[in-house]
């Protein structure tokens, strides 16, 4: 069972989640309603954005539309003429990505970036205009969802468009969340699609973007993307879930049952709870059962208990629980006192209920809950935040935006995030006590690396629970790890002290590692190390950090400095690049002297016109940005 998963699937179980009085609009009914998108929707009176503000409004209710209104009549301008593969209008794509993140409970802000989200990719308007109309938030996040043009960057295109989309997270996280809504309509319609595209769509969407989901922790788009990924993978295995969900025997009544008995016991525990079915999703399901090697499909009736009360209510729930049914032995887990490294929170267990079945049960406060159902948008959702969240709020993104800095190129990248972002973690410890996360099956090298740089190029051995190992033995979780370095004569305490190690010479790692080490950093930095030792050329990566390094230069020789990237992302649309990475590409490529681009960067910055967001709605797309069809 995979602990993360708190599917609830309107399919499995039509009529049982009702929308239970007190809570906040439109929190519960939000799968319906993603669900009744993909039916397709009622009547809008002729207003194409009428659907998209009535949800933002419930959420939202003081929003502020008339952006929106601005947004769509850009969009639908220079979508002018395009179609989607379906045949419809293009514009009906970036109002429905719109509708998913206004249901979402995502702010103006991201809606706004949403309707202009394929603008500047698929149509004649530009960044720069984008920027000058829609200020520097919309644009950093259009920006972070273009892809990088294929021609300038032909093989490694995807690989760096991801890329770019990372770094774009780290300013401002909404750049994904546009993203996977995005991906969720694309998901949504890809029936229509080559079955090869739909085959590589589907794999891209279950390598990056599913587990890029799960860390934002938003379950509630990554059931319906994971339905879909199964839908367009594995159609036999879809329909055969979808067959054994529908002729399973029915568990309403069973389960009507469970939660009666079970708010008896709570009550006698004094806690203030609300009980709800909790069916699994067809992909979760799958993934337990028919992925697994069993052949048939399996899964047990399923509840959620959600506490109103601190988080010492969950505990006492559970007591009522385990007090009244028989737990199943090895099912107990505590997701309160070890948050999931998306900081997912609950207590799982399953007990032998009524009738000697057994019943799954969750167990969370209402917080809990909020954050498991929509994980980063719940500070967009319910007002918590009035800022832009950036990688200090998400330390997995901190850590892969290091790598970034140290991937040699993109496609080396890419895999170090995917394999970031699907493998499991075990902690282990230091002699001294530090505890380092790693992935399961990390080694020593993986842990010398995660602690120093240099302890990592000089590590020998190991000692794991006091008993000297090979490099290569995989670790385990709660294992105490000694590295030993070619400099043991070192108290091993010294030997883990920062600023210690960092006299060490480097006397550097054996390219054997690569064979078993797990963790992208050290991958990275043994294969840094290596390619410290030759010189190779630089890669698109480089090319985009030496242009950037080459400016900022430039401006400290003039005693200047940026405060962000949107006067350069300006610059860039002006000169006539794609985007910005174009740019720093042509300034490491000496195509454009970095003196030249600051000249250019002081004017702007200085005399330039101070665009302010036009607050009415104005003719602002001249005759020259229109789309050619
Ligand atoms: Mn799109």
């Amino acid at each position: 069972m995979d602990p993360v998963d708190v599917g609830t699937d309107q399919r499995a179980a039509p009529a049982r989640e009702r929308v239970p009085a007190g809570r906040e609009p439109g929190e519960a009914g939000l799968t319906h309603r993603l669900r009744a998108l993909i039916r397709g929707n009622g009547s809008n009176g002729g207003d194409p954005l009428a659907d998209v503000i009535r949800e933002h409004r419930i959420m939202h209710p003081q929003a502020d539309v008339e952006a929106l209104r601005r947004a769509y009549q850009i969009a639908d301008r220079a979508h002018q003429g395009q179609l989607r593969k379906s045949g419809e209008p293009y514009i009906t794509h970036p109002v429905a990505v719109a509708r998913i993140l206004a249901m979402l409970g995502m702010d103006t802000t991201a809606l706004v970036a949403a309707l202009l989200h394929d603008t500047v990719e698929d149509t004649s308007y530009t960044l720069e205009a984008l920027y000058q109309d829609f200020g520097a938030d919309i644009a950093t996040v259009v920006d972070g969802v273009t892809k990088v043009e294929k021609v300038s960057y032909g093989d490694d295109a995807e690989a760096e468009t991801i890329r770019k989309m990372i770094i774009a997270a780290g300013r401002d996280v909404r750049v994904l969340v546009v993203k996977l809504a995005d991906r969720l309509h694309n998901m949504r319609t890809l029936g229509v699609r080559s079955p090869s595209s739909r085959a590589r769509v589907a794999k891209a969407t279950q390598d990056v973007l599913v587990p890029l989901c799960d860390r934002l922790g938003i379950q509630a788009l990554k059931r319906e993307l994971e339905d879909s990924v199964l839908l367009h993978l594995e159609p036999e295995a879809y329909a055969r879930i979808e067959h054994y969900v529908q002729h399973r025997p029915q568990w309403s009544d069973y389960l009507e049952n469970v939660t009666n008995i079970a708010k008896v016991a709570l009550r006698r525990h004094k806690v203030e709870a609300e009980i709800r079915p909790r069916p699994r999703h067809y992909y979760s399901i799958w993934r337990d059962t028919i992925a697994n090697g069993h052949p048939e499909p399996y899964d047990l009736p399923r509840i959620v208990i959600i506490v109103d009360g601190p988080d010492t209510d969950c505990y006492a729930a559970l007591g009522a629980m385990h007090g009244s049914w028989r737990p199943v032995p090895g099912r107990f887990k505590d997701f309160i006192a070890s948050p999931k490294n998306n900081l997912y929170r609950s207590l799982h267990t399953t007990v032998i209920g009524p009738d000697d079945r057994s019943v799954e049960v969750l167990i969370r406060t209402k917080l809990m809950h909020r954050n498991a159902e929509f994980g980063i948008v719940a500070a967009y959702r319910f007002g918590r935040s009035n800022h832009a969240l950036s990688a200090e709020q998400l330390p997995w993104l901190r850590r892969v935006l290091e790598w970034e800095r140290d991937a040699t190129d993109p496609a080396e990248f890419l895999q170090a995030l995917h394999s970031d972002l699907v493998g499991s973690q075990i902690h282990v410890f230091t002699p001294a006590g530090r505890k380092v996360l790693l992935p399961a099956d990390s080694t020593p090298v993986d842990l010398a690396y995660a602690l120093d740089t240099h302890i990592g190029d000089s590590c020998v051995a190991a000692l794991i629970n006091g008993r000297l190992a090979p490099l290569s033995s995989p670790l385990g979780d709660g294992d105490v790890v000694d590295v030993l370095t070619r400099h043991d004569e070192l108290p091993d305490d010294a030997a883990m002290d920062e600023e210690t190690s960092e006299e060490l010479p480097a006397v550097g790692p054996s390219r054997d590692w690569l064979t078993f080490v797990k963790t992208p950093h050290a991958r990275l930095q043994i294969g840094r190390w290596f390619s410290d030792q030759s010189d190779q050329p630089a890669s698109q990566a480089n090319k985009v950090r030496l242009g950037r390094a080459a400016i900022g230069l430039a401006l400290r020789r003039r005693d200047r400095g940026l405060a962000s990237d949107i006067p350069l992302l300006r610059l860039a649309g002006q000169l006539g690049y794609a985007d910005l990475e174009t740019l720093l590409v042509a300034v490491a490529e000496h195509h454009i002297a970095a003196e030249q681009i600051v000249e250019e960067l002081i004017a702007l910055v200085d005399h330039g016109p101070n665009v302010p967001v036009p607050a009415r709605v104005q003719p602002l797309i001249d005759s020259e940005r229109h789309p050619t069809p």
